[in-house]
């Protein structure tokens, strides 16, 4: 075991504080990384602050890990020292489920191991990325390709994959009418992404504040929800909906923006029900669905998309002592568009 350095929560009310906590020593398949950089997602926050149930604390946050390989166990072959890599929101689950089997383990049926607040094998609690060094199995530790920096790669593991898979399933592309509800983490990549498919992209955000980053990012068009005229005039247009928003919204009027067969997919995870107008679903005969994180193949394939097409999350990097404040500055939409913590002031 190694005592390493970390931000925790102390509870869902307190702010985080330093703290130590033990990583395991390094069995054969697993890789020990030295964090360079850790993103901040809202679900750090939903969890810290117990939206999402009681948690266990002291409790260290952080799924958007991304490092360099240190040491390795004796049976590990996909990674080597010196790799740079990536490791998201999961750090395990059964590898033997019909979901694990074919690649999509964020969907395993025993439940994947979260990457912290989870129980890990050993039955320890799983402690996350806002630290200096973790040890991961090698099956769940990504590569992060050449070409992308650390720390605009940090914030993909998470907010990149989460975008990229619904934009995938649901065949984003030429020919495609995209929106993008929220412009935040998951949704300033979802517009880089869904634009690099060659999707025609559509911002739907509180109101034009960002509209001209919202363009630059990639999206072609930039609409005020609070606006009710923007109702009006894009009803029936969208061939998917990518929600982001991590409140509860109305669901049942951007279904109504969606065309014939349109789908409306939630990534957002608010702690309150969406509740849905079944009216709005069979106007149209439109799909409501939900989309997980994405498996560990689909990440790598993400990351590689993303060397590609070169893009990387748009950050603003901090130290240590700005956690706090950053969330409270996620929590008031301020976010331009993820805040990476720099692990080198743990
Ligand atoms: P974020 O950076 O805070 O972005 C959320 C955006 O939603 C905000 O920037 C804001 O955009 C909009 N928004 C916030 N409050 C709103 C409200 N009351 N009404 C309307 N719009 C509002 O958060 P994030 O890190 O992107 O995460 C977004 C959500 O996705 C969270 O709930 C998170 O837990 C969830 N999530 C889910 C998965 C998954 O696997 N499905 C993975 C990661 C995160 P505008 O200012 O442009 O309106
Ligand atoms: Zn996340």
């Amino acid at each position: 075991m190694t005592t390493v350095k970390a931000y925790a929560s102390p509870s869902s009310t307190e702010n985080l504080i330093p703290i130590t906590v033990e990583r395991r020593a390094v069995g054969p398949h697993d890789v020990l990384i030295e964090i360079k950089y850790a993103g901040i997602c809202h679900s750090d926050i939903h969890t810290v602050r117990g939206d999402w149930g009681p948690q266990q604390y002291p409790l260290v946050p952080g799924h958007e890990i991304a490092g360099v390989v240190t040491e390795i166990g004796s049976a590990v072959t996909r990674h080597k020292v010196g790799d740079r890599v990536g490791v998201g929101c999961m750090v395990n689950s059964c590898g033997e489920c019909v979901n694990c089997q074919a690649g999509e383990e964020q969907y395993c049926l025993k439940g994947n191991t979260g990457t912290y607040g989870a129980v890990d094998r050993d039955g320890t609690i799983t402690q996350g990325g806002y630290s200096t060094h973790v040890v991961v199995t090698e099956d769940f530790v990504v590569t992060i390709p050449e070409g992308i920096e650390l720390d605009v790669a940090a914030p993909l593991l998470c907010a990149g994959i989460t975008t990229y898979s619904p934009l995938r399933h649901w065949n984003a592309g030429p020919g495609k009418k995209v929106a993008v509800v929220g412009l935040g983490g998951l949704g300033h990549m979802a517009v880089k992404l869904a634009h690099a498919m060659g999707a025609e992209v559509t911002v739907l955000s509180q109101s034009l504040k960002k509209q001209e980053d919202g363009l630059r990012l990639g999206a072609d068009h930039y609409f005020a929800t609070s606006d009710p005229g923007t109702f009006e005039e894009l009803a029936s247009s969208f061939d998917l909906i990518i929600n982001t928003v991590s409140a509860s919204i109305d669901i049942s009027s951007y279904l109504q923006l969606l065309t014939l067969d349109g789908a409306l997919v939630n990534v957002g995870a608010p702690a309150d029900p969406l509740p849905v107008n079944a009216f709005a679903l069979i106007g149209g005969r439109r799909s409501f669905a939900g989309s997980m994180i994405g498996g560990i193949p689909e990440t790598q394939e993400m990351l590689n998309f993303c060397a590609e097409y070169g893009i990387g999350a748009e950050i603003e990097v901090i130290p240590a002592e700005k956690i706090n404040d950053a969330y409270e500055r996620v929590l008031a939409s301020d976010v331009r568009y993820r805040f990476v913590l720099d692990t080198a002031t743990l």
